[in-house]
């Protein structure tokens, strides 16, 4: 791991810093919590200020991913509404509730570092 690298890592010790799943040494992402939108044809990014340390985050694959370039609380939504469109669209799903296997709960989506970080 390279030292910049190893910087932000060890700002959760190895956590996503969104779903707390512990990262292993590679195959993890720098996040920037606040968006850095790049330029598709020439990689340029729009917001270059935000490239800053302060604003990565260690985050797994599948955070990263599925957050995008979407700022936080937009996420929250998106993954809120998995619920929605799950019981919409996935049959896989709604027969595994109705056997029981999936059980629902009225909760908040909370992210990993609004529990374990303090700012
Ligand atoms: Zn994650």
């Amino acid at each position: 791991m390279n030292k910049n690298r190893k910087l932000i890592w060890e700002k959760t010790n190895g956590h996503c810093w969104y779903c707390g799943i512990k990262l292993g040494e590679k195959g993890w992402h720098i996040d920037h919590v606040e968006p850095v939108k790049r330029n598709l044809v020439t990689g340029e990014m729009s917001k270059p200020e935000r490239d800053s340390n302060e604003n990565k985050v260690p985050a797994c694959a599948s955070c990263n991913l599925n957050k995008h370039s979407l700022p936080l609380e937009t996420w929250r939504e998106v993954i809120k509404g998995y619920v929605t469109s799950l019981n919409r669209d996935s049959t896989q799903y709604k027969v595994a509730k109705r056997y029981g296997l999936i059980e629902e709960k009225p909760i908040e989506v909370r992210f990993w570092f609004e529990e374990n970080m303090k700012h």
